[in-house]
């Protein structure tokens, strides 16, 4: 049903030219279909939010249309309906990351009230002054704020794994910061300001080696990677939905059982308790337990459409023809005189950053603007990156599924461009 803007069966699956995956879905955007400033828009700003699929905003709005009550509350058929619908989607996410069981899957505002909820529960829990949390050098400020917060509460240390100049994790150095104090690892599976892509398994298995838990930041990741928590044995795993073609306002944050079970609930009021009185509140199961308040809704509707999107396309498909086009992007621009890319990792996901010599990374984006092509320029929520590459931005170029070499050669002109404007 949700394959009805989906006019191909198993496209990339079965093809290895670039591109072909993105013209085969570029009917299915209706919003990449338009010009900006005269010139056909290139829509390369993926890693800050992605675009949505006509399924997508099919599924919400009809589910608006035919479906739409208040969930875990009415007993009337509507209700029974909305909360079908909701829990559905709950368990469309634990077979997409193949979590172990729908009660791990907390649904929350996105990525960072995913970590928000960790450090504020777990963290308070477990985290005592004299202990260590872990960080690393190439977080976004939402995996490093929270942690930040939380040490000064506890009179406890925020512990930052470096990276080196190719923008990849020094692992060398996590073994020695991994100690008998550290509490917890909190790390991002792709970088969003480097596109480095982690050896998140040997990250986690270093971790668990040393009895520490891993909190694995997957905003950059769920997009772009077929996902196993299971297998990689993160104990949390946190991601949003507007990055992964899905709706804004809902992501997930997955926990194993057994600390989900443990912890404190996050917010508290309705949906969340079993029994109150004013000697005393009970509180629900998990998942219910962490989602006080009336979540939302249809953007769980949503995201399960963006989801049998994402999987009737196969996410190796996705992977191996973005990596294809990621590889076209750093060839091309690095062999623009004067520029220099920040974060040059072996692996890569998403994104690539670059700075132009002589140019602002502001006037490279609007200056691109004005040809039609979007990029980010700033320092993408990530300063502590900015700092350790000796630069106060970068422009990044960050890809989706529907992008093609086409609009890596409109892009690579129009930064040609911009070099005799500004030179
Ligand atoms: N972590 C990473 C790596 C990100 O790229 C982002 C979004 N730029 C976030 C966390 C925060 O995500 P959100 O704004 O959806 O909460």
């Amino acid at each position: 049903m949700m394959a009805t803007a989906l006019r191909i069966e198993n496209p990339a699956g079965t093809s290895h030219h670039p591109g072909f995956l993105a013209d085969t879905v570029a009917e299915d955007f209706p919003i990449l279909h338009q010009r900006v400033h005269g010139r056909p828009l290139v829509y390369l700003d993926n890693a800050a939010t992605t675009q949505k699929p006509r399924a997508v905003v099919e599924a919400m709005s009809r589910f608006y249309a035919t479906d739409y009550a208040n969930v875990h509350r009415g007993v009337y058929t509507l209700g029974a309906r909305a909360t079908g619908r909701f829990e559905g989607a709950r368990a469309r996410v634990q077979r997409f990351i193949h979590a172990p069981s729908p009660e791990e899957i907390i649904f929350v505002r996105g990525t960072t009230e995913g970590i928000n909820l960790v450090a504020s529960t777990f963290g308070e829990q477990h985290v005592q002054a004299g202990d260590d949390v872990l960080v690393t050098e190439m977080e976004h400020h939402s995996n490093i704020v929270p942690w930040q917060v939380l040490c000064q509460r506890k009179g406890a240390r925020l512990r930052v794994v470096p990276i080196d100049d190719r923008g990849e994790l020094d692992l060398e150095a996590l073994a020695g910061l991994l100690g008998p104090r550290t509490r917890i690892l909190a790390v991002a599976h792709v970088s969003n300001a480097l596109g480095t892509l982690n050896p998140i398994n040997e990250i986690v298995a270093m971790a668990h080696a040393r009895g520490v838990p891993v909190l694995v930041d997957g905003a950059q990741a769920a997009p772009h990677l077929p996902l196993d928590v299971a297998a990689l044995d993160a104990d949390f795993y946190v991601f949003s939905s507007h990055k992964m073609y899905g709706p804004d306002g809902i992501g997930v944050l997955y926990g194993k059982r057994k600390l989900l079970e443990a912890m404190p609930p996050y917010q508290t009021g309705g949906d969340m308790i079993r029994s109150v009185s004013f000697e005393r509140t009970t509180y629900d199961d998990l998942p219910h337990k962490f989602e006080a308040g009336t979540p939302a809704i249809a953007a769980a509707v949503g995201l399960h459409a963006a989801i049998d999107y994402l999987e009737a396309i196969g996410m190796a498909a996705i992977a191996r023809e973005e990596e294809a086009l990621l590889a076209h992007a750093v060839a091309r621009l690095e062999a623009i005189p004067g520029v220099r890319l920040v974060g040059k990792a072996a692996h890569r996901a998403g994104a690539v950053s670059f700075v132009l010599e002589g140019v602002h990374p502001h006037d490279i984006a609007t200056i691109l603007d004005s040809r039609g092509v979007a990029i980010r320029a700033g320092h993408h929520c990530a300063q502590p990156v900015m700092d350790r590459f000796g630069v106060p931005a970068t422009a990044r170029v960050s890809v989706g599924m529907y992008n093609t070499r086409r609009d890596i050669d409109t892009l690579v002109e129009a930064v040609y461009e911009t070099k005799e404007v500004m030179g």
